[in-house]
């Protein structure tokens, strides 16, 4: 049925992992650098720098996404929304001569943060590959 559809993605999205520094960003009970704001996103300056320019776009909801391979059909919407977040305040930044954008997803990934952030990073010449 419908109900039971709609329970099905409801249970998807359900989060049931523990919060992390993030949420206290988002219900700003500690400070942070944030240079965006929409009903789904938060755009903020990374406390740890590794461009002139760094900035993490997160999901107020994480809806389980503590990482990027936690997604499921349910996010896509949102997946989109955050890229397009991404370009949104890297423009506004002035990187239009081109930036990174970058998820680091578990332990080979060098995630630190299980709430899932898109790095956008620019304002200098990038160099590739990455370590
Ligand atoms: P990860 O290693 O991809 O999980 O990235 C986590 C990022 O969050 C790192 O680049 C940190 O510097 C950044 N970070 C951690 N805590 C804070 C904070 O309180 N404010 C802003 N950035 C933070």
């Amino acid at each position: 049925s419908v109900e039971e559809a709609a329970a099905k993605a409801a249970a998807h999205l359900a989060d049931t992992e523990p919060p992390t520094i993030f949420d206290k960003i988002i219900d700003k009970t500690i400070p942070a650098n944030i240079i965006y704001e929409d009903d789904e996103a938060l755009a903020f300056r990374d406390i740890g720098p590794q461009a002139p320019v760094h900035f993490l776009v997160i999901p107020k909801k994480r809806s389980g996404l503590t990482r990027l391979s936690k997604a499921t059909e349910e996010h896509k919407a949102l997946l989109g929304h955050l890229l397009y977040v991404a370009q949104l305040v890297a423009m506004k930044e002035n990187l239009g001569e081109g930036f990174r954008v970058c998820i680091n997803d578990g332990p080979n990934g060098c995630q630190s943060v299980y709430h899932l952030h898109l790095h956008v990073m620019g304002g200098r010449q990038l160099t590739w590959p990455p370590g």
